[in-house]
Order: C-alpha cells, then structure tokens, then sequence
C-alpha cells in the first residue's frame, strides 16, 4: 500500500519535481497550488502527509496549517513545511502552528524523502514498518508473505493488498467503498460485490486448515479484522 502525499506549493517547477521524485519513492501523490486548492482536496481525499510551502497564494500555508489542526480529522496528519532560507522566525512560528518539522529551500530531493519518511515513520508507523502483525498472522511487505501460525498463506495480489490494509487499523470497520478506494485506487471503477468476492477469497485462504476467521462483516457497514475473537 504506497503512503499518499497532497504536496500544496505554488512554483509549478517545485511542484512537478516533487511530484515526479515522490512518486518514483513509492508514494502516492497528489498536487495542490494555492491552499484554497489545498484544503478542498484534503476534505475530499485524506492524505497520509501533506507538503506544504509556506508562501502560499489566497490561504497562507500558516493559516493551511491553523485549520487542519483544528479540525478533529486532520488534526494529527503529519505536515511537513517549506520555508524559504531566512525565515528562521517564520520557522519557529509554523512548527508553533503545528507542523512536525520543516525543511528550508532550497533543499536536495534525498534529504526531503529521508525527512518524509521519518515523519511517517514516527506518525504512521503502519504505512512504512516493513512487517504488520496480528494475533497469529504475520505479514511481510518486503518478500510480500503472509503466514498464520508459522503456515504460508497464499494470497493473490489483491488479496494480499486487502490484508495489508485492514491490519494496519485492526478493529475498525471499513465500507466497502472505502476498501474498493485504498486497494484498487481511488480511480478505478469495480462493482461493490466484487469487493465482498475478494474478501471471501482471503478468508478462505486465512482460514485453511481450520484456523477462526479473522474477519468480520459488519451488516450493511463492511468488513474488519476481529479483535475480538
Ligand atoms: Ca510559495
């Protein structure tokens, strides 16, 4: 499952290196140029960090900052900052508005993605760990197995993006919608019962040999992993 990123910077030049450089590390992205923009794409898609200039046209990237923090949704998403060289009390003020850390321009494109990173890992630790774990079922990102109690469970690439997603929030129920959004893309057009098709195919295949079924379908709401069994 890559990570998303809402990069929120006027320069159409900085916006499109981000955008091809982000993308080639493995991130999802999108791009907004004012933080009018912005804030509209972040009400209809949440992003899992945002890139966000500082000197921004119509609503200020402080201001961006000020109204994702105060609302309850987007209060605890990771904001990166930019900020031109010079501005070191402007720094202080947009880590006081509440971003998590900053980078000043002009900056080399490594040390951005290695700060991104970090701020992920610190913040959203089930987007970017190499290996998610849920009662007896272990899945690794890196060589893409998943096993349960030590057994190989084999699983298509759908099935295994589908897992990846419900473990990193065990408990929580997804709709259908919202599971046809993050493993197929928020693009793509299946139908809904296609969704339910894949979640019988995982099922299956987690609960070979016997093993309870980890999954749980909530009527007329979706589906979740079970914390409760
Ligand atoms: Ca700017």
């Amino acid at each position: 499952m890559k990570p998303s990123i809402l990069v929120i910077e006027d320069e159409a030049a900085l916006s499109t290196l981000l955008e091809y450089n982000l993308d080639k590390e493995g991130f999802r992205v999108a791009c907004a140029a004012d933080g009018e923009e912005g804030l509209l794409r972040i009400e209809e898609e949440t992003p899992d960090l945002v890139v966000l200039d500082w000197m921004l046209p119509k609503v200020s990237g402080v201001e961006v900052c000020r109204q994702l923090r105060a609302r309850p949704e987007t209060r605890r998403m990771p904001i990166l900052m930019l900020t031109a060289r010079g501005e070191e009390t402007d720094k202080v003020r947009g880590l006081d508005t509440g971003a998590d850390d900053y980078v000043v321009k002009p900056f080399a494109m490594s040390e951005l993605v290695a700060r991104i990173r970090a701020l992920l890992r610190r913040t959203r630790p089930e987007l970017v760990e190499e290996r998610l774990e849920f009662k007896d079922i272990v899945l690794d990102r890196a060589s893409r197995r998943v096993t349960r109690s030590g057994r190989n469970v084999r699983l298509g690439p759908t099935e295994f993006r589908l897992l990846d997603f419900l473990m990193q929030r065990p408990g929580r129920v997804f709709s259908r919608e919202r599971l046809m959004d993050a493993v197929w893309g928020p693009n793509t057009y299946v139908e809904l019962r296609t969704v339910d098709v894949h979640v019988g195919r995982l099922r299956k295949a987690l609960r070979e040999g016997g093993a309870a079924d980890p999954i749980r379908t909530v009527r007329s709401a979706g589906y979740s992993l079970d914390q409760e069994r």
